[in-house]
């Protein structure tokens, strides 16, 4: 199974973890486009998607 992380640039929690392939910012709709952590908002030039394979 393909699993991707995406992970907060400033604190590097996992902010979402998407089951399957789609766009970040669909992801990322559901947390405000917002670390929950840390509460930094998330560009895409700030946080990293590491692809698993499983
Ligand atoms: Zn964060």
């Amino acid at each position: 199974m393909l699993s991707a992380d995406v992970v907060c640039g400033k604190c590097g929690s996992v902010v979402y973890q998407m089951r399957m392939l789609k766009s970040v910012k669909d992801a990322l709709r559901g947390t405000n486009s917002r670390c929950p952590v840390c509460g930094a908002a998330l560009n895409p030039a700030d946080f990293s998607v590491s692809l698993n394979k499983r």
